[in-house]
């Protein structure tokens, strides 16, 4: 299923695979000035093809390697033979098969592997300039797309949202603070941030500010805990009270364990 709107110039696109009846889990692409920020799953690649016959579209940006922001890459490379980039880190990952886990399959399902170009410090198109700003932590590879002069900062996955309780194992949460510190840093004056989820965050900086310190805090409450010798699995109660649904969904691979995990890794490795 896709859900489109325009918000001002920026045309939102949610995605998810139905399943009895509901979506899974909703995923994003924003269609700007003939640009396309990341390209859904491989489950809705068809139907978001569909919606793009009709629309100003001159190339593609992916903002990390994950399924469920290149899935349509192949196909709309071979529809409209349109350009698609990404970072340096990224251009590989996406150029090689992935290997998913069961929960991964059923929501997004496999992307076929696509040959990208690599994504230079700046993107334009006929009426904008986005800056291409390097911020890992939700994985190595992964950037966020700025149009300083609208303000407008496309976060990818980076931003989930102001209190995040669940998270892969992979994922580094003091470097997602270290990246959302840049983004709160940038000179734009306001900052309106357009997520991999699809939300829509209006004053940006106030909600990257306050989930770097909800991160700052976390950690100086699990550490405490560990000190007095409690396991990360209590940890997670103490913190959260229970472990996250996701947990149970995903087999174990997001969870509120991995946020406990990453907090009492060193935090400058
Ligand atoms: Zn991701």
């Amino acid at each position: 299923m896709i859900e489109v709107d325009k918000l001002g110039e920026v045309t939102r696109i949610k995605m998810g695979r139905e399943y009895q009846g509901r979506v899974l889990y909703w995923t994003a692409a924003y269609l700007v000035d003939g640009l396309l920020i990341d390209t859904g799953c491989p489950h809705t690649a068809e139907e978001l093809t569909r919606f793009l016959e009709g629309q100003h579209l001159d190339r593609a940006v992916n903002t990390h390697h994950h399924e469920d922001h290149v899935g349509a890459n192949h196909l709309l490379q071979q529809r409209f033979g349109i350009p698609i980039m990404a970072s340096r880190q990224s251009a590989p990952l996406i150029g090689q098969s992935s290997r998913l886990l069961p929960y991964q399959e059923l929501v997004w399902g496999y992307p076929v592997p696509t040959k990208v170009g690599i994504l230079p410090g700046q993107a334009e198109t006929e009426s904008h300039r986005f800056e291409v700003i390097g911020t890992p932590g939700h994985c190595p590879d992964h950037v966020a797309l700025v149009e300083t002069s609208k303000g407008w900062c496309f976060t990818g996955d980076l931003f989930i949202s102001r209190e995040p309780k669940a998270m892969r194992p992979e994922e580094d949460i003091y470097e997602i603070a270290r990246s959302m510190t840049k983004l709160v840093d940038l000179p734009s004056k306001k900052l309106t941030l357009f997520t991999g989820l699809g939300n829509v965050v209006e004053d940006g900086r106030k909600a990257l500010q306050s989930c770097i310190e909800y991160i700052r805090s976390l950690s100086l409450k699990a550490k405490a805990l560990e000190r007095q010798g409690l396991s990360p699995g209590i940890i997670v109660n103490e913190l959260f009270g229970r472990e996250s649904v996701l947990a149970a969904l995903t087999d174990g691979h997001i969870s509120s364990e991995n946020v406990v995990r990453a907090l009492l890794r060193h935090e400058n490795k």
